[in-house]
């Protein structure tokens, strides 16, 4: 079995929930190493990149104020915390620990079975996002991580310049 990489959301619901805890907990049974990790404010931009696939979907917009924290009102629930994992069979047995897309057909021992909940409107607020296949898990890596922010090389990278780039630092 290959040794494979994923990106593992810790979705506004479950930061507001305090859940952070008990999700880390249940992923930590897979035994897998985190390579990289982090708190991400979540822009449309970034919203929409991340769940193109389903731009056509009837609940699209819901699900972009889902994923940004504005249905819990914004400020400070618009955050997500953001774990790229890697380990042997990563995908797949990650996947399980998170339990099925719909909580209410997930494996109540799951993650989203035992935390997530349909909204009246409709969004299967489930807790966590998790990866589904090695193409995706890559895509969704290289857009919410940049290189210095994992521990390893995982994919080719390149030298580039930028000139004039301001930067903050510590004052
Ligand atoms: N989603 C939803 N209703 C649906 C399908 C998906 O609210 O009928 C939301 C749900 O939060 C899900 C996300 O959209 O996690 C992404 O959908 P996908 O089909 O990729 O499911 P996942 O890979 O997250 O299990
Ligand atoms: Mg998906």
């Amino acid at each position: 079995m290959a040794v494979e990489q994923l990106l593992i959301l810790i979705k506004p619901d479950g930061v507001k929930k305090s859940l952070t805890g008990n999700i880390l907990t249940k992923l930590s049974e897979a035994r897998m190493v985190i390579i990289g990790s982090k708190t991400v404010k979540v822009s449309r931009e970034l919203a929409e990149k991340h769940y193109w696939q389903l731009k056509d979907k009837p609940f699209f917009p819901e699900l972009l104020d889902y994923i940004q924290g504005k249905i819990f009102g914004g400020a400070p629930w618009d955050r997500v915390l953001a774990f790229v994992y890697q380990g042997e069979d990563a995908i797949a047995r990650m996947r399980k620990i998170a339990g099925a897309t719909n909580p209410e057909e997930a494996d109540p021992i799951s993650i989203r079975g035992a935390y997530g909940r349909i909204t009246t409107k409709g969004v299967y607020e489930n807790v966590v996002h998790c990866s589904s296949e090695i193409s995706e898990a890559e895509r969704e890596i290289k857009l919410w991580f940049k290189p210095e922010e994992i521990v390893y090389n995982i994919y080719p990278t390149k030298e580039i310049t930028i000139e004039n780039k301001k930067e903050t630092a510590w004052a």
